[in-house]
């Protein structure tokens, strides 16, 4: 059998079986853009992005991905990362076993490099698929254009703004899409805040701050999705400003996405702030009718499904906030019928709307929220709540913040501990357990709790 065939396919069952222990988030940040070149005896070899990425992966997920091979191939092969450095040329992180490695990128499109492996740029995100209607024209021709003359337009940054689910990722993605395709920026990096946050937190804890700071001021095109993560994070503003003065500089550009206008970013500071409006801030409002009948249309035509007028229509009638619900009612509904062997017809809709519909809250909560309300309950930078202090205050906050993540996110033990500054996951089963202890003895710090409670419920 072909090799690249077969160790792809071992790839990705290893993958299917770490993708139950890890959070989405983890998944797409630190496995997605790991590459298999080869299988070969008892040695898996991996393309990584860089020395820091390897280094990431090796210390925090080896044993997961250990207890994946043992599960699903019977045994545990060594694990073989290289570094891609240059189209060409690569760093083996065990120089004694080279590998043969060609860069995914090398097929003629942008240069292939270092930077574009780790940009995680989802190739079904383009213009193409975006469907234009009057709530997010504007955000979008400004998109095509930033794609057309990256770094050379009045639009830099260019700040995209609304509520979730309306397409800023991915309009975000299909500039980084377009770019890679029409070669008018090579290292294109599409990277979270929440994500940058982490990778900026581990750089200081493992003193590679320089390393990490030039990796960002090397991009031809910065697109940074989330910035609202940024708010009361300090030094990963303080970073970030830096990063993004050096690269506005040599007038590299900067995209950048925000769930409320940059005037209502609270716990920002304000130079990044007068910074962010300097360039063009444009919105998305919800989709009307009209767009919301196009996306479902386009949505069953892309998977191939036949469905009436009718029902899209009645879909699109009753789902109104934003395009993810759009979606996921779609999808929905093609399990029950496929489930049910029954036809997509106005009845079956009729039910599984009642069911979305009525299943409210459908929103989630997130790491973010949970630490922000945390935070300025307790009048707490995210630095010292995640940090080393063992005051009483302190330790109470960051114990109930691990608490409530446990509760409103369906992040591991392990990945929780990741989020509070890189501790273990007993510490995690300590804080919470301390938590229901307290609630139990002490009726003020259950009605604290339940206050947390009640505003992050109330914010779905
Ligand atoms: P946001 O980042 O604003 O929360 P996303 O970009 O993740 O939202 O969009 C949510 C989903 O809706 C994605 O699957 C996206 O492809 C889809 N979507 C949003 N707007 C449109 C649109 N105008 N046309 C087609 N799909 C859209
Ligand atoms: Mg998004």
């Amino acid at each position: 059998m072909n090799e690249a065939l077969d160790v792809k396919e071992v790839w990705g069952r290893i993958l299917s079986y770490v993708r139950k222990f890890v959070s989405e988030q983890t998944y797409n940040t630190w496995f997605v853009p790991i590459t298999p070149i080869a299988v070969n005896g008892e040695t898996i070899y991996l393309q990584v992005p860089n020395r820091f990425f390897y280094e990431w992966v090796d210390s925090h997920f080896r044993e997961v991905l250990n207890r994946a091979m043992a599960e699903v191939l019977g045994r545990v092969l060594k694990l073989n990362f290289t570094i891609v450095l240059d189209e060409g040329s690569q760093e083996d992180v065990f120089p004694e076993q080279p590998v043969q490695i060609k860069s995914p990128l090398s097929d003629g499109t942008a240069s292939s490099g270092y930077f574009e492996n780790i940009s995680q740029i989802n190739e079904y995100y383009t213009f193409d698929n975006f469907v234009e209607g009057s709530s997010n024209q504007f955000a979008k021709a400004a998109s095509i254009a930033v794609a057309n003359s990256p770094g050379n337009n009045s639009f830099n940054p260019l700040v995209i703004y609304g509520g979730t689910g309306l397409g800023k990722t991915h309009l975000l993605q299909a500039i980084g899409n377009e770019v890679l395709k029409n070669g008018r920026a090579r290292r294109v990096v599409y990277i979270s805040s929440d994500a940058f946050t982490l990778d900026f937190i581990t750089a200081v804890q493992q003193n590679k701050v320089n390393e990490f700071s030039q990796h960002y001021r090397n991009v031809d095109i910065l697109l940074l999705d989330d910035i609202q993560f940024f708010q009361n994070k300090e030094q990963t503003q303080e970073q970030f400003f830096h990063i993004f003065n050096d690269l506005y500089r040599h007038r590299k550009q900067i995209v950048l996405t925000s769930d409320r206008q940059p005037s209502e970013l609270n716990g920002l500071h304000d130079r990044m702030l007068s910074r962010f409006q300097s360039g063009l801030v444009v919105d998305i409002q919800p989709p009307d009718l009209e767009t919301r009948i196009a996306i479902l249309q386009k949505k069953a035509e892309e998977d191939g499904l036949d469905i009436s007028f009718e029902v899209i229509e009645f879909i699109a009638t009753n789902i109104k906030s934003n395009v993810r619900e759009l979606e996921g009612a779609l999808i929905r509904l093609l399990a029950y019928s496929s489930l049910l062997r029954v036809d997509i017809n106005l009845e079956l809709t009729q039910r599984v709307l009642r069911e979305i519909l009525g299943s409210k809250p459908g929103g989630s909560i997130s790491i973010e929220q949970i630490q922000n309300l945390v935070c300025s309950a307790y009048k707490l930078t995210l630095d010292s709540l995640i940090g080393k202090s063992r005051t009483k205050e302190v330790a109470e906050a960051r114990m109930v913040a691990m608490y409530l993540t446990r509760e409103y996110t369906d992040l591991s033990l392990k990945t929780i501990g990741l989020y509070y500054g890189g501790r273990d996951h007993s510490t995690v089963v300590h804080a919470i357990k301390w938590v229901e202890n307290n609630i139990k003895n002490d009726s003020n710090f259950a009605r604290r709790i339940l206050s947390f409670r009640n505003r992050l419920e109330s914010s779905l």
